[in-house]
C-alpha cells in the first residue's frame, strides 16, 4: 500500500459517492423506458447505495438500435486502427485517472477489499483496454497461397453488434476483457453488467465517450438476467454474445442463439480447479501460501479459485497445518479498511449458497478444519470465515460443484494416476495446478490435466498476454491475449481472378 493510498479516508469518500444509476444508450444517460429501478445493495452492511434503472426488452432494443446505427455509420467501425488506438488509450488513461472513485464504487457494490480494487481490479481493467489499443495497429491479415492466376485475401472483419453479458465477481475487469478486444476490432457493444454490481460499468460509459468513442458504440443496460440479459441474448440484431458467468446460464446462451439468429456465442463459465500437490513438492511453504490465497482471494468468488486441494497423503498434514495458519490471519473485515484482505460475499443469496455448501460438506462427512461459520453479523453484511474442509471424497457435493466462496475442499491421493483421475473427474476444466520438484513429472501431469490454464509450481499467475478460458463445461473461446480478437471478428475470403 502506497502512502497516497494510506491517507485516503474511504468512509468519507463513500458518503460523497454519487454513482451513475441510469442506462447509457446512444451516448446519454436515460431512465429505463418503464421508469422502474432496482436496489443496489452494499454487501458490507446490507444498505441500499443506489436505485438503478431496471432495463428490459424496450431498453435493450433501443441500445441495440443505437449500436447498429453506430456500426453501420462507420465512425468507429471504419476508423483506421491507429486512430482507434488513440481513443482507447485515452479511455484507459481516464480509467486510471478515476481509479479511486472506480475502486470505491467497485468495493461498495460487490464487497471486495478496497486494497484489491485499487491494486488489482481497476489497474488491470485499464491495462486490458490499453493492451488491445496498442495491439490493434500491429496485426496483419493473410494472402492465401493459391497460385499465380488469383489473389486470395483472408481478412478479419468486425462481427458487428456485440452483446457482452458479465458477472459480479470482477465487475469492471470482466467487462474490460470483453470491451478491449471487441472495441479495438471495430465493433459496437451493448454491455449488460450483473444486477449485483452494475455501477462501474455505468460510470465508464461516459469515460469512453469523453475519450472520443462515438455515441452508440458503447451502450450499458443494467438489469436482471431474465429481463435485460435474455432480451439481449435473444435479440435478432445482435451478432455475437460474449458471456462470462455460470455454466448454467452459459447453457442458456446457447439455447437463445439457437432460438434466435444463430449469433456467435462465446462462453467463459464456472470452474472447480484442482490444485495438485505431489509428494515431492519442493517448497511446501510456497505451495501452502498459494493454496490459501488461491481460495481465499476475492472471498473465493473466482472462477479460477483453487477450490480442490488434491494433495499427496505424505504431505497432507504439513500442508493443512500451514494453510490453516494462513487462514487464521485472513479474518473477514470491513472492505473499506485498506488492511482488510477478505471482504463481504456479494449478497444474501450468495451467502446462503455458500453456507448451504458448508452444511452439505458437514452432512456428507467431511471435517471442518477451519472456519465454517458466518462472520460479522452485527455489521448487517454478508461475511463468511475462511473455511477448510479435510477428509473430502471426490463424490461429495463440495468436491464437485462450484461453491464460489472461501471454502477449500481437501482430497488426498496415494499415487500420481489417482491424482490425475481425481483432478479431471469434474464437469469443469478452467484452471488447474501441479506442484512437484521434478520438472518432468510436473510437465507430464500438466499435459494430462484437462484445463485451459495449468499452473506449475505457482497458482493464479496472470498476464494479459496469455489466453484464459476453459475446457469442458467451463466454456469455449478465450478471453485475453491476441486470441480474444478472434471472437469479435469474422474471417472473410476475397478471391480476385487474375487470369
Ligand atoms: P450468472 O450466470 O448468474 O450471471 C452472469 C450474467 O448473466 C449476469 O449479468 C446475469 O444477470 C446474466 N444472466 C443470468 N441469467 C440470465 C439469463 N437467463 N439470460 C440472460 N442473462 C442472464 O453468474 P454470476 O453469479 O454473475 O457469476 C459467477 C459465475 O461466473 C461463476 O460460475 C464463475 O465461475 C463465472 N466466472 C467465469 C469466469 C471465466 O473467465 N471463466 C470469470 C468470472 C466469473
Amino acid at each position: 500500500m502506497t502512502k497516497e493510498q494510506k491517507s485516503v479516508n474511504w468512509h468519507e469518500l463513500a458518503k460523497a459517492l454519487k454513482p451513475r444509476t441510469q442506462a447509457f444508450i446512444d451516448g446519454k444517460y436515460v431512465p429505463a423506458a418503464s421508469g422502474a429501478t432496482f436496489d443496489c445493495v452494499n454487501p458490507a452492511n446490507g444498505l441500499v447505495i443506489a436505485q438503478v434503472a431496471y432495463c428490459d426488452a424496450p431498453d435493450v432494443d433501443a441500445a441495440v438500435a443505437s449500436a447498429r446505427k453506430a456500426f453501420e455509420g462507420g465512425a468507429w467501425s471504419r476508423l483506421a486502427p491507429a486512430a482507434r488506438k488513440k481513443v482507447l488509450l485515452r479511455f484507459a488513461e481516464l480509467i486510471r485517472k478515476h481509479r479511486e472513485e472506480l475502486a470505491l464504487t467497485e468495493t461498495m457494490d460487490m464487497g471486495k477489499p478496497i486494497s484489491d480494487s485499487m491494486k488489482i481490479d481497476i489497474p488491470a481493467a485499464a491495462n486490458c483496454i490499453a493492451w488491445y489499443a496498442e495491439a490493434i495497429d500491429k496485426v496483419y491479415d493473410e494472402v492465401a497461397p493459391t497460385g499465380h492466376e488469383s489473389l486470395a485475401l483472408v481478412t478479419r472483419e468486425s462481427v458487428g453488434v456485440v452483446g457482452a453479458i458479465v458477472p459480479w465477481n470482477f465487475p469492471l475487469l470482466m467487462a474490460s476483457w470483453k470491451l478491449g478486444p471487441a472495441l479495438a476490432t471495430g465493433n459496437s457493444v451493448v454491455l449488460k453488467p450483473s444486477e449485483k454490481s452494475p455501477l462501474t460499468a455505468l460510470r465508464i460509459a461516459e469515460l469512453a465517450l469523453e475519450a472520443g468513442l462515438p455515441e452508440g458504440v458503447l451502450n450499458v443496460v443494467p438489469g436482471f438476467g431474465y429481463t435485460a440479459g435474455e432480451a439481449l441474448a435473444m435479440h435478432m440484431d445482435v451478432d455475437c454474445v460474449a458471456f462470462t458467468g455460470s455454466t448454467r446460464t452459459g447453457k442458456r446462451m446457447l439455447e437463445y442463439a439457437g432460438k434466435s439468429n444463430m449469433k456467435r456465442v462465446w462462453l467463459e463459465c464456472g470452474g472447480k480447479a484442482p490444485n495438485v500437490v505431489l509428494g515431492d513438492v519442493a517448497d511446501l511453504e510456497r505451495a501452502a501460501s498459494a493454496a490459501a490465497y488461491g481460495i481465499f482471494f476475492n472471498q473465493g468468488e473466482m472462477c479460477s479459485a483453487a477450490s480442490r486441494l488434491v494433495v499427496h497423503e505424505s504431505v497432507k498434514d504439513a500442508m493443512l497445518e500451514k494453510i490453516v495458519a494462513i487462514g487464521k490471519t485472513i479474518a473477514p473485515g470491513d472492505p473499506l479498511d485498506p488492511k482488510t484482505r477478505l471482504g463481504a460475499i456479494v449478497d444474501q443469496v450468495q451467502l446462503n449458497t455458500v453456507m448451504g455448501f458448508i452444511e452439505s460438506g458437514k452432512e456428507e462427512g467431511a471435517e471442518v478444519r477451519l472456519g465454517g461459520q458466518r462472520a460479522l453479523r452485527e455489521s448487517g453484511g454478508y461475511f463468511v470465515e475462511p473455511t477448510v474442509f479435510t477428509g473430502v471424497k471426490p463424490a461429495m457435493k463440495i468436491a464437485r460443484e462450484e461453491i464460489f466462496g472461501p471454502v477449500l475442499s481437501t482430497i488426498t491421493f496415494s499415487d500420481v494416476e489417482e491424482a490425475v483421475k481425481i483432478a479431471n473427474d469434474v464437469s469443469y476444466g478452467l484452471t488447474a495446478a501441479v506442484w512437484s520438484r521434478d520438472i518432468t513429472t510436473a510437465h507430464r501431469v500438466a499435459k494430462r490435466l484437462r484445463a485451459g490454464t495449468v499452473y506449475v509450481n505457482c497458482y493464479d499467475a496472470d498476464d494479459i498476454t496469455v489466453p484464459f478460458g476453459g475446457f469442458k463445461q467451463s466454456g469455449n473461446g478465450r478471453d485475453k491475449s491476441l486470441h480474444a480478437m478472434d471472437k469479435y471478428t469474422e474471417l472473410k475470403t476475397t478471391w480476385v481472378d487474375l487470369s
